[in-house]
């Protein structure tokens, strides 16, 4: 008999799949559901198009041709509102039942609402969709003040849209500086410099407590819990995801503040798989359960998932994620978790020039590198490894880092 693979989602970690899947059961029966109105496209490029910089063209990876040509069955505008793991169907908006033998969810998340009053207010924008993209872009375009909330990857790119498009921003923050867990304020004073060049001026100790609107329902304001009032035309605001998981309810599938997998992909139920930014993920370099939100990882989690999907097991995730910004006159790279460790060091070079690496039991475990990437595949490569080199910080911050000035491993 054909099996048969479902994919819920259309993103990369989705379409990553279907291609894996179609390369290894070239007679399966391969169906990919999304409920958004295209297929794949760069989620990655939205933002060079909000800020005016890119047309819609080039942002996208998959026409409908793509599926046909692999014999994918691609289903768009269709969401999918229930799951029977034990009949092995799902059900659509349009209460179509589907079988699988094998399912895939990979539905990735949505923004996060601030819980203050009018935080759905006409002009506030959440920042996911290529549709997002176009109504932020819109707002850009027509307006002249803009607030951002969210200090993240995601907040500063809708900063750096601001910036592009020639918008007067507050970027309002709780703490003293951006992406707090990831950097210190050294570090992070070199990011504020760059939007203050842009005309977005960083607000610290600050937040939303709610908005105002206008008597259309328009946001015309931001007003902080210090009470501060900062007029806007639109908002931005990043400041997460909710993963999109509601069809595992009332099912057995294991979550964990994500869909938990092991490094097979494979959920705690048979025959569910889960990929991308959704999963709680065993990951084989930490030894311990991680979260990762990014393209390039999102992407092989997908290609990993479908390789086991027909053959249980036969490859494993074992990888060192990226995630570089390109706003400004430098470069920016996060990898690994940053966030996390018992450990770190860091050092600023110059006003442009900054490393800082989070450490865990002696070993990288991720870090930020700004002004000069040179380092970063050494890096990568001994997070990799799990060398143990926490007692060779010195060694680790030279300006033109040599791995083979290491000492050698010590047997453990
Ligand atoms: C503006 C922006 C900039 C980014 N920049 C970078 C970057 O520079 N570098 C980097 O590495 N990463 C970046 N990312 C993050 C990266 O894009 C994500 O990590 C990645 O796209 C996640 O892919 P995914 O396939 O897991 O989920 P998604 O891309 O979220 O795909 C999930 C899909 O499933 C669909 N879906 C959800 N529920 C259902 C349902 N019930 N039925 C049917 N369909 C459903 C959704 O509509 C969506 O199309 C950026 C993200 C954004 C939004």
């Amino acid at each position: 008999m054909t099996e048969s693979y479902v994919i819920i989602g259309d993103g990369i970690a989705g379409s990553s799949a279907a291609e894996t899947l179609r390369e290894e059961a070239p007679d399966a029966d391969i169906t990919v559901i999304t409920d958004e109105g295209e297929a794949l496209y760069n989620r990655i490029l939205i933002k060079e198009f909000a800020k005016g910089k890119l047309p819609e063209a080039p942002i996208s990876i998959h026409d409908e041709s793509w599926y046909d040509e692999r014999d994918v069955e691609l289903r768009l505008n269709t969401h999918v509102k229930n799951l029977d793991p034990d009949a092995h169907t799902l059900e659509t908006h349009e209460e179509e039942v589907i079988d699988y033998d094998k399912l895939l969810v990979a539905t990735g998340g949505t923004p996060t609402q601030l819980p203050v009053d009018n935080s759905d207010a006409e002009g506030i924008h959440h920042f996911w969709t290529f549709q997002d993209a176009r109504r932020i872009k819109e707002s850009a375009e027509s307006g002249e003040k803009a607030v951002i909330v969210g200090a993240g990857l995601l907040g500063i790119d809708l900063a750096a849209i601001s910036g592009a498009q020639d918008i007067e921003a507050k970027y309002l923050m709780r703490g003293d500086a951006w992406w707090r867990y990831a950097l210190s304020v050294e570090g992070a004073e070199i990011m504020h410099n760059a939007m203050r060049d842009i005309g977005v001026e960083p607000v610290f100790g600050s937040g939303v407590d709610h908005f105002e609107t206008d008597d259309d329902g328009h946001v015309t304001a931001a007003v902080d819990p210090n009470g501060d009032r900062f007029e806007c035309d639109w908002a931005g605001v990043a400041i997460g995801l909710n993963f999109n998981t509601e069809i595992l309810q009332g099912t057995s599938v294991k979550q964990d503040g994500g869909v938990v997998v092991d490094q097979h992909m494979q959920s705690s139920v048979d025959d569910i798989y889960a990929a991308g930014d959704l999963t709680r993920f065993y990951d084989t370099i930490l030894g311990e359960y991680g979260q990762n939100g990014s393209w390039g990882s999102a992407k092989e989690q997908g290609t990993i998932a479908a390789k086991n999907m027909v053959d249980p097991e036969s490859a494993e995730f074992r990888w060192v994620s990226s995630y570089s910004i390109t706003h400004f006159d430098f470069p920016f790279l996060s990898f690994g978790h940053p966030t996390i460790g018992d450990d770190e060091v860091e050092k600023k070079y110059s006003d442009t020039e900054y490393r800082r690496l989070a450490l865990k039991d002696g070993k990288i475990v991720g870090g930020v590198l700004i002004g000069d990437l040179a380092p970063q595949s050494a890096y990568k490569r001994l997070m990799k490894e799990e060398r143990v080199v926490g007692d060779q910080k010195e060694v680790l911050m030279q300006k033109k880092f040599d791995p083979d000035d290491l000492a050698p491993t010590q047997e453990q």
